[in-house]
C-alpha cells in the first residue's frame, strides 16, 4: 500500500524546500543515476530530503504518504482491528509482540508494538478496537509500521468519522512484489500444475489429519471433513513471473469446474495456459521454498469476448 504514495512525499518536499516538483525529481533522478540504480527511488527522496536540510521527522503524515524505508514518522490513526498479543521464545527469553491495523480517512497500515511499555497498553485495554492513536517515531517496514523502544505510541484524542478500513490493494507489475504487499495484476498463466485436495475441520477450516479412516482435528477430534481443492500457477506480466496459489473458492472464476472429474478437471486446466486474467491477493513468503508467492483471492476475467458471451448467456 506504500508504493504509490511517492507522489505525495514529491508534493511534501516541494512545499517545505520552496522547490518544483520537476526539481527535485530531477534531484531525485539524478540521485539514482550517481547511485549506480542502487537506490529506490523512495530512498534516493529521502536522501535529497537530508541534503536539502529537510526533516520530515516533525511532520505528521497521512497514512497514504508514508514511504518504505522512512525511519520516524509521526501518524495518528485509529485502531480498526486488533489482534491479540503473541508470545514467542528468542534465545531462551519469553518476548511479546503485538499488531493492530490503523486507518485514517486516506487508508490504512498495520502496526507491529515490540516495545513492553506499548503492548501493556493494549493488555490493559487503555487501547481497544475503536481508540485513537499517536505514534511518534516509527519506521517503515515492508507496508508496516514498526514500533521499538525509541518510538512513542499512546492514545489520541483525536476523532475519526470516516476511515478507510477496506484493503488497500494497488496495482503493481510483478517485479515490483514485495512481501505483505495487497497487490492487483493483470498477467498471463504461463504455467499451470495439477490440482491438489486436502481436507479441512468444518468447524476451525484448518487442515485435519487422517487416522485410519476418520479425519481428525487437532482442536475438535474426529469430525466430517469438507474436501477442498488448491491449485499451484505461474503467472507472468511481462516484466517477471511469480508461483501463485490459489484456494477452493476462486477455482470457478479461474476456469476450474469440474472439480470431481479428474479428467475434465485436467482438460479444464490445460484451458488455462495463455489466458490473461486479472489477480488480486497478497504476497507471502513460501517458508519452505524461501521465495515470494502469490496468494490470490480474486480473479477477474479481462477477456471481452468472453464477458460478452457470459453477459448473453445469461440474457
Ligand atoms: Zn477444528
Amino acid at each position: 500500500m506504500v508504493e504509490g504514495n511517492y507522489n505525495k512525499v514529491l508534493e511534501r518536499i516541494a512545499k517545505t524546500s520552496g522547490l518544483s516538483i520537476e526539481d527535485i525529481q530531477r534531484k531525485i533522478e539524478a540521485k539514482i543515476a550517481k547511485l549506480a540504480g542502487l537506490i529506490s527511488k523512495e530512498g534516493a527522496a529521502q536522501i535529497v530530503c537530508a541534503e536539502l536540510g529537510i526533516s520530515l521527522e516533525n511532520e505528521k503524515f497521512k497514512i497514504d504518504e508514508l514511504l518504505p524505508g522512512m525511519r520516524k514518522v509521526n501518524v495518528v490513526g485509529k485502531v480498526i482491528n486488533l489482534f491479540p498479543v503473541r508470545t514467542f521464545e528468542r534465545q531462551g527469553k519469553t518476548n511479546k509482540v503485538a499488531n493492530f491495523i490503523m486507518a485514517d480517512e486516506t487508508s490504512n497500515i498495520k502496526v507491529v508494538l515490540w516495545d513492553t511499555n506499548h503492548i501493556e497498553l493494549i493488555e490493559s485495554g487503555k487501547i481497544t478496537e475503536g481508540s485513537s492513536v499517536e505514534i511518534s517515531g516509527g519506521g517503515i517496514r515492508d507496508n508496516e509500521i514498526h514500533l521499538g523502544s525509541f518510538s512513542d505510541f499512546k492514545p489520541s484524542d483525536q476523532k475519526f468519522e470516516e476511515v478507510k478500513t477496506e484493503r488497500i490493494v494497488k496495482e503493481k507489475s510483478i517485479a515490483e512484489f514485495k512481501p505483505r504487499d495487497s497487490v492487483s495484476v493483470r498477467a498471463f498463466i504461463v504455467q499451470a500444475f495439477d490440482p491438489r485436495f486436502f481436507h479441512v475441520c468444518p468447524e476451525c477450516k484448518k487442515k485435519v489429519v487422517l487416522e485410519g479412516d476418520k479425519y481428525v482435528c487437532e482442536a475438535h477430534g474426529n469430525v466430517p471433513a469438507e474436501k477442498r481443492a488448491l491449485i499451484n500457477i505461474v503467472i507472468d506480466d511481462g516484466t517477471e513471473s511469480i508461483r501463485t496459489v490459489l484456494f477452493n473458492d476462486v477455482l470457478p472464476d479461474l476456469g476450474l469446474t469440474e472439480l470431481d472429474d479428474t479428467e475434465r478437471l485436467f482438460n479444464q486446466k490445460q484451458d488455462l495456459l495463455g489466458k490473461e486474467m486479472l489477480f488480486s491477493g497478497v504476497i507471502r513468503m513460501n517458508s519452505f521454498f524461501n521465495n515470494p508467492e502469490f496468494i490470490v483471492d480474486k480473479v477477474n476475467d479481462i477477456d471481452l469476448d468472453n464477458l460478452i458471451n457470459k453477459l448473453e448467456n445469461k440474457g
